[in-house]
């Protein structure tokens, strides 16, 4: 029989209405099995481990992710797989953070959760949680069908890395728009087999728990003033994710240009990603990207900002030297960018 380990994190789908204030409120695991008795009907077993300080995910934090990628290492052996019950609003990052922090990973790790609580009469958390145990579990030829850090939600498997959350208020909160769906669920459970990721064979699992967080964030504007360029990249970082335009696109205004330069003389790694959400950067299309990739700009193509920030993180806890970090920005790492 398959074993699954269940790690509850927090978020809505373990919330409560306070009949007073109506604020919405963390429960604990048990409150959260009683209200979905069809688990015992699943043909597996099921392991919980429940954080000690249950969360909403806006208080998510890189300790966590360690302590997370912790727990996955050492049970690693003993369960088939993962599913990650963790708010939505930052389960992008989270995922995309996972993904980085296991190498070599031959399991699913499904992070779900949902928009309404549980215990809601209208909830999306149970058809959520369920599919993402079918998943976890799911094997051909005695293999992991989906061995990657995947979110599922509102009947999609989205590769982790890939996503964002598009919506706060629908039941479809998230849309990998640069990566197709890994599976789809309705009367069947259909996996996109070409699009799944499998690990070299025979190799260990890698976990790096090292995430740094000097990373700081250019998002770039038409009329941005030198003095707030000039606060982000001297703040004391090593790595700038700077949101630009279209394919990766900026002002060529020379005291912009200069100020990107100094940065990297500096020392500082800067990660040119789209403002647009679907297509990617292409550096040295247009005029007002040819300078960037001269002066050692790194090119995101199309990657997410959950990933780049969180690839940034993971990078600069690897590596001292910048142009590592730069040449392993630039390299698909696990399927999070397409490399053009
Ligand atoms: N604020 C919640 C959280 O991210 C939202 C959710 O779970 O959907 O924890």
């Amino acid at each position: 029989m398959s074993q699954i380990l269940i790690i509850y994190t927090g978020g809505t789908i373990g919330m409560m209405s306070d009949p007073q204030t109506k604020v919405l409120k963390p429960i604990n695991f048990d409150q959260i099995m009683d209200n979905v008795p069809e688990l015992e009907k699943l043909n597996c077993k099921i392991k919980i481990h429940s954080f000690d300080e249950i969360i909403d995910s806006s208080n998510m934090n890189p300790a966590i992710w360690s302590q997370m990628a912790g727990l996955i290492e050492s049970n690693y052996d003993s369960v088939d797989g993962f599913v990650i019950l963790h708010g939505s609003d930052t389960m992008a990052f989270t995922a995309s953070a996972l993904s980085f922090m296991l190498e070599n990973l031959n399991k699913p790790v499904i992070f779900t959760g949902s928009q309404l609580p549980i215990s809601a009469v209208r909830t999306d958390a149970k058809e959520n949680l369920m599919t993402s145990i079918e998943i976890a579990k799911a094997k051909k030829n005695d293999l992991a069908r989906v061995p990657e850090v995947c979110i599922y939600f509102d009947y999609k498997l989205f590769r982790g890395n890939r996503s964002f959350k598009y919506n706060s208020s629908k039941f479809e909160a998230f849309r990998s728009p640069n990566y197709p769906i890994l599976a789809e669920s309705g009367v069947h459970l259909r996996f996109s087999q070409n699009d799944i990721r499998h690990p070299k064979e025979n190799s260990e699992l890698i976990v790096h728990k090292n995430l740094v967080n000097e990373v700081g964030v250019l998002k770039l504007y038409p009329g941005i003033s030198p003095k707030v360029v000039e606060a982000i990249l001297k703040a004391d970082v090593r790595g700038i994710v700077m949101e630009t335009f279209g394919a990766g696109n900026t002002t060529t205004d020379q005291w912009f240009i200069d100020m990107i330069k100094a940065a990297i003389d500096s020392g500082k790694v800067i990660l040119d990603i789209s403002q647009c959400k679907v297509g990617t950067v292409e550096l040295g299309r247009y005029d007002t990207s040819r300078q960037l990739k001269e002066i050692g700009v790194a090119n995101g193509y199309d990657m997410t900002y959950e990933s780049a920030v969180t690839k940034m993180m993971f990078l600069l806890g690897q590596n001292r030297d910048p142009l590592i970090v730069k040449q392993l920005l630039e390299t698909d790492l696990r399927g999070e960018i397409t490399v053009s």
